[in-house]
């Protein structure tokens, strides 16, 4: 019998043994508003998942000690209720038939943007009549970020960023304080294999450099956050000052 309580944030087991994707996935999800817990090999997550009732099961398939699919087969025999997504570098159809044939309900092959990830978890959790969490606005210093309205002001001061820019900053204020890499940015505002060329990334960047500068000039708002450039690795968001 697996203990759940009510109510409660929507809860997400992570199995991944990847370091950076695992990290990744749970300050992502964190920053959504759902409770997510991590375990890396696929035995920590089958006694995970048998003790506890997750909502949601993001489930790589390359473990270090059980295949990811012989999981997936083992929770469905035994949860036949267990909302799987499979997370796949595995790019063979053959291995996407062979996840959904052994109990998944979705997949997504690596590397996935964490806003396409959160798209479907929205919608299996709705199809399932599980709710979603609201996301909150995010207050930085003198900044608010609105995700879900699209929305960036400064001291209540409407701040005019275009599409790639606001999605840039979303994704590192749902990361604040921490590196971001390339490849993620990539993956996640661009919906991009990263090959390389980061040139439209690097452009961005600096039309959101301006934009908040601008926005500082014309506000006189002056807790905003900084972007740090992290030479060969990517940018950190900063906290602002406290006022
Ligand atoms: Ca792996």
């Amino acid at each position: 019998m697996r203990t759940s309580s009510l109510p409660s944030p929507v809860r997400v087991l992570v199995v991944e043994d990847d370091d950076t994707i695992g990290r990744h996935l749970e300050t992502g999800l964190r920053g959504n508003g759902y409770a997510p817990t991590w375990s890396r090999t696929g035995r920590s997550a089958l006694a995970e998942a048998t003790h506890t009732a997750y909502d949601v099961l993001l489930l790589d398939l390359g473990l270090p000690d059980v295949d990811g699919l012989d999981v997936a087969r083992m929770l469905r025999a035994r949860f036949p209720e267990q909302l799987i997504v499979i997370l796949t570098a595995r790019t063979d159809d053959i291995d996407i038939v062979v996840g959904l044939d052994a109990g998944a309900d979705d997949y997504l092959v690596k590397p996935f943007s964490m806003t396409v990830l959160l798209a479907r978890l929205r919608a299996h959790l709705r199809r399932r009549s599980v709710a979603p969490p609201a996301q909150e606005p995010i207050r930085l210093g003198d900044l608010l970020l609105d995700i879900p309205a699209r929305r960036c002001s400064a001291r209540d001061v409407e701040v005019e960023l275009r599409p790639k820019e606001f999605e840039l900053l979303a994704v590192l204020a749902q990361h604040v304080g921490e590196a971001v890499s390339r490849e993620t940015l990539m993956a996640d505002v661009w919906d991009e294999n990263w090959f390389g060329s980061t040139k439209t990334l690097d452009v961005t960047m600096a039309g959101l450099r301006r934009r908040l500068a601008d926005a500082s000039a014309a506000t006189g708002a002056t807790a905003l956050p900084l972007i740090t450039t992290l030479r060969g690795h990517g940018y950190r968001l900063e906290p602002p000052p406290a006022p």
